[in-house]
């Protein structure tokens, strides 16, 4: 059994938005809290973040109240306002269901894992303070196809090296999960395995798409763990 046993020594790959956090929430109070600064009406951000999503981007929700605020010569509220939204943050729950049976799911097998999160660093890093995961080692990557991120980590002989900001060292294969379909262009093969979450009576435009033959879907976290 020294095959299966080899075949075993994984690392995990967690998607933040969508997958571990509901991103909705996240968005909501941070809106809540912009509107109580006096920065910005909630619509008028809800209406760039629409305009920059019709292109398959990812809107830099933070980036874009901070220049807003450095325009009107508030910037030195931004400080301030970054503070209040990750304490107001602290007595809520963005988990997704299924994420709290996720993470100790891998803490109790003893697996190594990190957080792959695609999207404007800035903005990234402040939901993943924000829903707690700040000390979840984590890579911010603005490139959209993680597949393609991962696969670069693969060496001649297949294995995988694993980036020092998720812990360093090797791995013979990948588990990735994520809600976006893109997430897995040009994932590396078996024994490299994906996983979609996604629920189809709640998809999104961004989310949608075509994966490979080694990803399978699932509707939530809840069904997923049981099958890992
Ligand atoms: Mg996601």
């Amino acid at each position: 059994m020294t095959t299966s046993a080899h075949v075993k020594n994984e690392f995990y790959i967690v998607d933040f938005d969508w997958t571990l956090a509901d991103t909705d929430k996240l968005n909501e109070v941070f809106f809540e809290i912009v509107e109580q600064y006096h920065a910005i009406s909630r619509n008028e951000i809800v209406k760039a973040r629409e305009d920059v999503q019709r292109t398959g981007d990812s809107f830099d929700t933070a980036g874009y109240v901070r220049d807003r605020l450095y325009d009107e010569g508030r910037g030195e509220e931004w400080a301030d306002l970054e503070k209040r939204y990750i304490h107001e943050s602290r007595a809520l729950n963005y988990l997704m269901p299924g994420a709290a049976e996720l993470l100790e799911w891998l803490a109790a097998h003893g697996k190594r894992y990190g957080i792959l999160t695609y999207g404007n660093p800035l903005w990234q890093r402040l939901k993943l303070t924000a829903a707690g995961f700040n000390h979840v080692r984590h890579i911010i990557t603005e490139q959209k196809e993680k597949g393609k991120f991962v696969h670069s980590w693969q060496r001649h002989d297949e294995s995988f090296r694993i980036p020092d900001a998720l812990g360093g060292g090797s791995a013979e294969s990948i588990v990735m999960i994520d809600d976006k379909a893109v997430s897995f262009d040009h994932f590396p093969s078996e024994p490299s395995h994906g996983y979609w979450v996604l629920n189809p009576e709640h998809e999104l435009l961004p989310q949608q798409g075509t994966v490979p033959a080694n990803v399978t879907r699932y509707k939530n976290l809840l069904e997923l763990v049981p099958e890992l």
